[in-house]
């Protein structure tokens, strides 16, 4: 196992720069996940570590060796792809015994590690198997033992549950979480699905058009995102937001949208009085109380463990949900309150948080 350092990375296609100098710290045993937008870098950015793709500037370093010009194969990590990549005329035990033949082990050293990856990911049944005669997630599986049997030093993952079915998704998500635990080998992973990101990482990195954007714990991005995107990407049904200028004069301060609804936070400096910002408020943080903001339901969505409204506030929609079987219906007027110390603040024009 290894810590990895991503120090000031740069990188240019054809003089179109499309990572401007990424830093992301990796301790020894981490499990870190880039997330973020189509197009926003994670992938190439995974490449790199790997050695796919040359570095235009910046170091990347595993355990205590700068590797930017090291080949792929002297690198000591494992990737697992989005495709699977797995051989179609090997069967399961010759595909994930492949890396070690090549390397030149002897027969019993590459059965005993075979063996004992199947045993972990549960395919001893399968070994002799070919691709074809597999479930997607037993293909998966495949080519997370074939990186297992390598015994890495990091273990990269592009996006590999994308082609499975959501409940699968949810099934091989806690797979290879569990698998972590297991080995704790560091780990990066790629994904554009912020639950992913949030349910398996130790370490969170948002990135957006060649740039991080936070990284931190999940719980610490989803309860103080550092900015507006941060705060729209994390966390499902999204975060509301609501434009209005803040109100700082002397008692409870509060954000005034257009339509003239007082949406109350706890704090704000004073000299932000007037300030145009938006009002961030999550879907979970919103109850119903007769003295709250006034609503009319637009939309009603029944979970069976939840109700998900989609209410109107003035001319802004917002999302909110209830664990209850509160009946409501289309047209119906509500009241909702934020509960306290849930609201987050950011300057209209910057996105910064301001609270
Ligand atoms: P996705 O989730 O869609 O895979 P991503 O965040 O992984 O997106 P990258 O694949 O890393 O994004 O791409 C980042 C940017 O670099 C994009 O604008 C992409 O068009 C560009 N890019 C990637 N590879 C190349 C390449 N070989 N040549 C030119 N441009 C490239």
């Amino acid at each position: 196992m290894a810590s990895v350092q991503i120090h000031d990375v740069r990188k240019s296609f054809g003089g179109f720069e499309v990572l401007h100098g990424v830093s992301v710290p990796i301790e020894d045993g981490q499990f870190v996940v880039l997330v973020g937008p189509s197009g926003c870098g994670k992938s190439t950015l995974l490449r790199m570590l790997a050695g796919l793709e040359k570095i235009t500037s910046g170091t990347i370093s595993i355990g205590d060796r700068v590797v930017n010009d090291v080949q792929p194969k002297e690198r000591d990590i494992a990737m697992v792809f989005q495709n699977y990549a797995l051989y179609p005329h090997m069967t399961v035990a010759q595909n994930m015994g492949f890396s070690l033949k090549l390397r030149g082990a002897d027969k019993s050293e590459i059965d005993q590690k075979v063996n004992r990856a199947a045993d972990i990911l549960d395919l001893r049944r399968l070994l002799e198997r070919f691709p074809r005669q597999l479930s997607g997630g037993q293909r998966q599986r495949v080519a997370m033992g074939r990186a297992i049997v390598r015994d890495p030093q990091v273990f990269l993952f592009d996006e590999p549950l994308s082609n499975l079915d959501a409940k699968l998704r949810v099934a091989m998500r806690a797979e290879i979480k569990e698998l972590h635990q297991r080995l704790k080998t560091t780990t990066v992973y790629v994904t554009h699905d912020q639950i992913e990101a949030m349910t398996m990482a130790d370490k969170i990195v948002v990135m957006q058009d060649g740039i991080v954007e936070q990284m931190g714990a999940p719980l610490e991005l989803y309860d103080r995102p550092e900015n507006k995107f941060v705060a729209g990407f994390i966390g499902s049904p999204a975060m509301n937001f609501l434009e209005g200028t803040l109100k700082v004069n002397g008692g409870q301060p509060w954000v005034e949208t257009a339509n003239g609804a007082k949406l109350p936070i706890t704090a704000a400096p004073a000299a932000a009085n007037d300030k145009s910002v938006t009002y961030g408020i999550r879907p979970e943080h919103l109850e119903f109380a007769d003295d709250g903001i006034e609503a009319e339901v637009v939309v009603v969505e029944p979970m069976g463990s939840e109700t998900q409204v989609v209410a109107r506030i003035g001319t802004q929609d917002i999302i909110a949900i209830f664990r209850d079987r509160r009946p409501v219906a289309p047209g119906d007027k509500i009241h909702l309150r934020p509960r306290a110390n849930s609201a987050h603040l950011f300057d209209k024009e910057t996105g910064k948080r301001v609270n």
